[in-house]
């Protein structure tokens, strides 16, 4: 199957309020320019410096994530550009984003990543965490930047039961703070082997690579 037959059916059956973030990661530019002529505009990339590559030579109209975990000390080099930075698990990486989207006069949207898995390996805050970071007099502060939801990730588990869970507990967290902060609109959950799951939990933004692009080979 192409890169455009995976895009048309994946993004033909969701329903209108889910955004589908296509996980370029790893793929050459090729294959985004085959996805974006097909009508896609959000692409998710993990690493900036690859980032930063592609939005180079790509549309300008394109929406760039960025999806993977942070290194503070690159944050200056999408700040020109990023539409929307998923995985952020601190203040102190808060406080680097708004300080580079200063500097270019822009307002960064953030998702703070929520610890949903079982799994250790999974990074994320707790839901403690993220009211300490939410009524923090230091965030307030940070005019350049606005949290627009939360980000998540289910275990990497055949049991879908297990997945449905985690996905629901970070709805109702979600749900929860959504009641005092009214910037929260976006949940992020749902890769490729799971985004029907997230779905059904309530997720309105998808992340999905292997489903349109293929697998991945990271030789
Ligand atoms: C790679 C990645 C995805 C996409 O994974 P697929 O299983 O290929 O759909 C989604 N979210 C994050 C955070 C990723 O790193």
């Amino acid at each position: 199957m192409s890169i455009v037959d995976n895009l048309q059916i994946i993004s033909s059956s969701l329903p209108k309020h889910v955004s589908l973030v296509a996980v370029s990661k790893t793929k050459p530019i090729s294959d985004i320019q085959e996805a974006y002529d097909a009508g896609q505009r959000i692409f998710g990339e993990n690493k900036i410096q690859e980032m930063v590559e592609k939005h180079e030579v790509l549309p300008k109209d394109i929406e760039w994530h960025m999806i993977g975990h942070l290194q503070r000390n690159k944050v200056k080099y999408m700040a020109p550009f990023v539409d929307l930075i998923h995985g952020i698990d601190s203040l102190k990486t808060l406080k680097e984003i708004n300080k580079q989207a200063l500097k270019h006069h822009r307002n960064i949207n953030c998702l703070l990543q929520v610890k949903i898995a079982q799994e250790e390996t999974k990074f994320g805050l707790e839901t403690n965490e993220i009211e300490s970071i939410l009524s923090n007099s230091a965030f307030n502060e940070l005019k350049n930047i606005t949290i627009t939801g939360l980000m998540g990730m289910a275990s990497f588990t055949d049991d879908s039961s297990q997945v449905s869970k985690e996905f629901q507990s970070l709805k109702i967290i979600f749900d929860k703070l959504k009641t005092h902060h009214s910037s929260l609109t976006t949940i992020s959950m749902g890769m490729s082997g799971d985004y029907k799951l997230a779905i059904e939990a309530g997720s309105n933004m998808i992340r999905v690579g292997s489903s349109i692009f293929g697998e991945r080979n990271y030789l």
